[in-house]
């Protein structure tokens, strides 16, 4: 039988308000005209140890980087690459703030993108409270009130899926100029490490 991983799991709740399209999918709403959603994107995180405080992982440390990627998307237009140029060259004429995606942005393809990004940013996070083996479990993301696609590991790195390379997102200026360092995405994606605060 196959041996169940025995890890505690907490869970933090974003929300961010966003525009897409997504193309090629049954809905005609969905797949032809510009709309928006109010999302909520749980992040399950999962450690065999606790901390000093006595914590997988304290929430306070998951509202600096891991937040402030997320929000990118925040009042933002999420663009796929692979969407005529015309409409991608529009959008970011009149959008300051967007985010291009190497995929579609279903529900499905945020779920694993944001799953790698936090799994990017954890993996180079040096922890000094003690935080041991903490990971990212899974990933929902809730499209509407009725309707959340959820990743595993697994999933975001799946290449029946389709692998999915992080240096192929690209943020707007408009984007980058409201994180707390604009080149933290590049940092990451060069490896860099972020040193996590001793207090908040
Ligand atoms: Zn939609």
């Amino acid at each position: 039988m196959e041996q169940r991983e025995k890890k505690m799991k907490i869970r933090k709740l974003y929300k961010f308000e966003n525009a897409h399209i997504v193309r090629g999918c049954t809905s005609r709403r969905c797949s032809e005209s510009i709309h928006g959603h109010s999302y909520k994107v749980e992040l399950i995180f999962a450690s065999d140890h606790l901390d000093r405080g006595q914590m997988v992982y304290d929430f306070g440390l998951t509202k600096l980087t891991i937040k402030e990627l997320i929000d990118s998307f925040d009042h933002a237009i999420t663009l796929w690459s692979g969407d005529d140029p015309g409409y991608l060259r529009d959008m970011k004429k009149w959008s300051r703030r967007w985010v291009e995606l190497p995929v579609s942005p279903s529900a499905e393809q945020y779920a694993r993108v944001i799953f790698l990004m936090v799994e990017l940013v954890l993996n180079n996070t040096v922890t000094v409270n003690n935080e041991k083996n903490v990971t990212i479990d899974s990933v929902i993301v809730h499209e509407t009130d009725t309707g959340y696609a959820m990743a595993s590991r697994a999933d975001a790195h799946s290449e029946i899926m389709g692998k999915i390379d992080l240096a192929k997102i690209a943020f707007s200026e408009g984007v980058k100029e409201e994180w707390s360092d604009p080149e933290i995405w590049e940092k990451l994606l060069r490896g860099e490490k972020i040193v996590n605060p001793k207090k908040i």
